[in-house]
């Protein structure tokens, strides 16, 4: 049997894309290799991960997050919130659990998909044919183990950070009285220090090559997601880079001199790449639980790290929180540089890619792009590859400008959903004289 859509996973962009194909009546069917739903937050989250952002920003565009929630979710919150929407929406009973997709090819003389589907559990592997798909399989989707250049046999245990998530082999409980190194000052780097302080490692040292905004949720009590609203993005955008780094040094000279850290802080603006937003780091450093330190590893020698600078570290706990690599193994023909919108292939155009174009209001984005790849496919629309690669050639040029990747929406998450709602002839509310207009993060529901 030949199915409508098939999509690809069952994390927040899949859950989106089901939701939204049963309102506009589309066949679809969902392949997820994992047991459940949620994608990263099963697999690749830990038990003290919060939400980076407020949840007002993180929410599908018809149902809030409930107001007993904390503003910044836990993640035993969200995954609570994304079993209420799949039950709300009864989405479950068009998934397919431990299901993996191997191969997709697209057949240009039957013009249809061809997908390969391995069953995780018996091992068989089986064929589907679909007339769309959907690739909601995740921006970041391998962990990325760096090679440590170990010299004599070290004796402690070396793992990744996604060991700590529902499907990894520890919990906090391994950071007890052990010598604890984490690799990386992303938020899951600064999130483990603190969480290996508060379990009794014996020392804990937070190593990182990269300097990085570390900012707060809160500044004297009042919350920073003003800096998402439309006001402070484009002044952001609009600044020089040599202004920006200005006042953002003086807004920091604050806390550093409150805490007495002292550390370089990035020579650009902040991005997606270079900020981390956590409470605990720096009261930890300044009472000196947590060691921050620069550095590149020259070698492990039995317990030692020995960094370029041949400083030593002992240690007998090595956590990596080196983050994820971006890519779609089933999918060779994959360029996220050359998708239409940031969704759809130029060369593919039954095609979606949702949940690739990373913000940090990544559900009101997979919720729109979804919307936007199912009136695509149920209009049929026809845009000329000409004029495709004009607005993807026009992106790049701003994006250069910016030093940002294409799919980087670090500073146009708002104008980029704008665009996608203009497209689907939402009538958003554009209000120039309310002062929410500029100065409030968009509400979950205001591309709806
Ligand atoms: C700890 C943590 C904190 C975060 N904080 C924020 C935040 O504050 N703000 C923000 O905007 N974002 C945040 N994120 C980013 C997060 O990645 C996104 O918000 C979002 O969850 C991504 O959802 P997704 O569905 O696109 O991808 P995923 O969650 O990765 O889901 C993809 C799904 O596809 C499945 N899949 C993959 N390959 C296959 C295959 N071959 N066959 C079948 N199934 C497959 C996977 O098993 C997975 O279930 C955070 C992420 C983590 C881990």
């Amino acid at each position: 049997m030949v199915r409508e859509l098939c999509i690809i996973g069952f994390g927040i962009s899949g859950i989106a894309c089901l939701r939204w194909a049963k309102e506009y009546n589309i066949d679809a069917i969902v392949f997820e290799k994992n047991s459940t739903f949620g994608g990263c937050w099963h697999t690749s989250s830990y038990k003290s991960a919060i939400l980076q952002t407020r949840k007002n920003s993180y929410s599908f565009s018809d149902m809030p997050m409930p107001d007993s929630f904390n503003n910044y979710p836990t993640r035993d919150e969200i995954l609570q919130y994304l079993e209420k929407y799949i039950d709300f929406h009864n989405l479950n009973q068009d998934v397919y659990y431990n299901q993996e997709i191997s191969n997709i090819f697209y057949n240009n003389s039957t013009k249809l998909w061809e997908i390969d589907i391995q069953n995780t559990k018996s091992l068989k592997f089986y064929k589907v044919k679909s007339k769309y798909i959907a690739i909601c399989s995740g921006f970041y989707s391998k962990p990325n183990i760096i090679d440590l250049p170990i010299k004599n046999s070290f004796n402690g245990k070396i793992f990744h950070s996604k060991e700590f998530s529902f499907t990894g082999q520890y919990d906090y409980s391994i950071f007890k009285d052990k010598k604890v190194v984490l690799i990386g000052n992303g938020p899951t780097g600064c999130d483990l220090s603190c969480a290996a302080v508060e379990n009794g490692a014996k020392s804990v040292t937070l190593l990182y090559k990269t300097d990085r905004w570390i900012l707060n949720r809160y500044f004297l009590n009042i919350e920073l997601d003003f800096l998402m609203s439309r006001f402070f993005i484009n002044l952001a955008l609009k600044l020089p880079t040599s202004l920006f780094l200005a006042i953002f040094y003086v807004i920091y000279l604050i806390p550093r001199l409150y805490y007495k850290i002292y550390y370089k802080l990035p020579n650009s603006k902040i991005n997606r790449n270079n900020v981390a937003v956590n409470e605990c780091l720096f009261p930890y450093i300044s009472e000196k639980k947590i060691v921050y330190k620069k550095g590149l590893i020259k070698s492990v020698d039995k317990n030692t790290i020995i960094l370029e600078d041949n400083s030593a570290i002992d240690t007998d706990l090595i956590v990596m929180c080196t983050g994820f690599k971006q890519g779609t193994h089933f999918f060779d023909d994959f360029n996220l540089n050359i998708l239409y919108k940031r969704i759809v292939p130029i060369d593919y155009p039954k095609c979606g890619f949702i949940g690739f174009a990373p913000s940090f209001n990544w559900v009101q984005n997979s919720d729109l792009q979804s919307r936007w790849f199912l009136n695509w496919i149920k209009n049929d629309k026809k845009v000329s590859r000409k004029t495709m690669i004009r607005e993807i050639i026009k992106t790049h040029k701003k994006h250069n400008e910016l030093n940002l990747e294409y799919f980087d929406l670090s500073y146009t998450p708002i104008q980029y959903l704008d665009d996608l709602s203009k497209d689907l002839n939402i009538d958003i509310e554009k209000n120039y004289f309310d002062y929410k207009y500029w100065l409030k993060a968009p509400a979950y529901n205001y591309w709806s």
